[in-house]
């Protein structure tokens, strides 16, 4: 049996550990590590620190297929959706642009029960705060060191973290990739962006009638959200959750200061757009320095393979495009890359 580590507990890596699961059943054991404490990545859903508020998707907000993607995606789209993960979005969206055909769903448990779907349907073993440092070629296998000391050996690994992260890893990766392939890695870029969550109390009236608003009148805050309510509903007895994304330009400009510094400048702004907000009882903000691909790999192939054997292929968004339909795209390819690989290095019988 082989032993493949995935890196990366986001959208990405928890369906290329479904698929191969799927592809080669008990041919592989699949271990996922994630360097975050919870798995969901830029699927993030951030549990409220008081249990009377709503949870709240910091990152991704709800999942827009376009016809020709929802027709190649059936499959996907079907399984999330006889499982409850998904429903379709009801809620007014001010400002979401009208697409012909395409179809658009939201998640009543929040954006990180797709992620955990994959994940469960993958059987992987999942271990969160294994931050990678560097990767060793030891004869056909990886040696994987963990920031926290110890390292492992695996037969093949797939990163799937944003590209910036897996040109960080120290080791034999930065070795192995030829000009060409640096040369397109070099290229990808990221809008930046600070999320924040208020969390108010269960007879909190926020005073608006849209589940989420695109604002087009400011230059710090780009989009606006009633979690519970663009989620089709609040849990009972729980208070509503604001989401706030900030515009890129608002991201870019700050990018490098702290958030807490930050935090202030978008709560002024918020009041100015919503005077009639009433006082939260907690907030969270959050810096995604990483949040949307502005320039994939060029071609989007889907992945990129280091080392034939043993195995390391790179995956995620910046290989296709950001959003859920990328993904998909991204995990088919990593695992039509990776499939003969790991069946040739199966025992004979299997
Ligand atoms: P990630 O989700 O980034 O997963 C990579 C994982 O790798 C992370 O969990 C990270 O912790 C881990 N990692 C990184 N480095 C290491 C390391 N060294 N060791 C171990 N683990 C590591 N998409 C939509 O479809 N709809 C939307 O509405 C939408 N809105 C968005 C709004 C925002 C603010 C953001 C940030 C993104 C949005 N997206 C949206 C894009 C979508 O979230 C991403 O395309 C998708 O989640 C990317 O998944 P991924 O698995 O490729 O990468």
């Amino acid at each position: 049996m082989s032993r493949v580590l995935i890196v990366g507990a986001g959208l990405t890596g928890s369906l290329c550990a479904c698929l191969l699961r799927r592809a080669l059943q008990n041919q592989v054991h699949i271990v996922v590590w994630d360097k975050a404490r919870g798995a969901g990545g830029r699927m993030s859903t951030s549990r409220p620190p008081e249990p009377s508020s709503h949870s709240a998707d910091l990152g991704a907000q709800y999942i827009s297929a376009t016809a020709a993607y929802h027709q190649s995606h059936h499959s996907f789209y079907a399984e999330l959706l006889s499982a409850g993960v998904l429903r379709p979005l009801e809620c007014p969206v001010e400002g979401l642009r009208p697409r012909d055909g395409g179809k658009d769903y939201m998640t009543p448990l929040g954006m990180s029960s797709v992620v955990k779907h994959f994940l469960s349907e993958s059987g992987a073993d999942l271990f969160l705060e294994h931050h990678v440092t560097a990767l060793y070629r030891r004869g056909a296998s990886w040696e994987v060191e963990r920031q926290a000391g110890g390292s492992e050996t695996f037969d093949a690994v797939v990163l799937t973290m944003p590209v910036p992260q897996i040109l960080q890893l120290q080791g034999d990766l930065g070795k192995l990739l030829s000009v060409e392939q640096r040369q397109q890695l070099d290229v990808v870029s990221y809008s930046s962006r600070f999320a924040l969550a208020l969390f108010f109390p269960p007879d909190a009236e926020l005073g608006v009638s849209w589940g989420a608003r695109y604002v087009s009148d400011s230059s710090c805050i780009r989009y606006i959200a009633v979690d519970d309510r663009k989620r089709g509903a609040g849990a009972p007895g729980r208070g509503p959750t604001l989401v706030v994304h900030t515009s890129v330009p608002f991201g870019l400009q700050h990018l490098e200061r702290d958030k807490e510094a930050v935090q202030p400048l978008i709560l002024q702004e918020l009041s100015r757009l919503l005077p009639q907000l009433p006082q939260p009882l907690s907030i969270k903000c959050h810096k995604w320095r990483y949040s949307q691909v502005q320039t994939a790999v060029p071609d989007c192939p889907g992945h990129m393979t280091i080392l034939d054997q043993p195995p390391l292929v790179c995956g995620g968004d910046a290989f296709c495009h950001s959003n859920f339909d990328g993904c998909v795209e991204s995990a088919l390819s990593v695992l039509a890359a990776l499939e003969a690989e790991l069946r040739g290095h199966a025992p004979s019988g299997q």
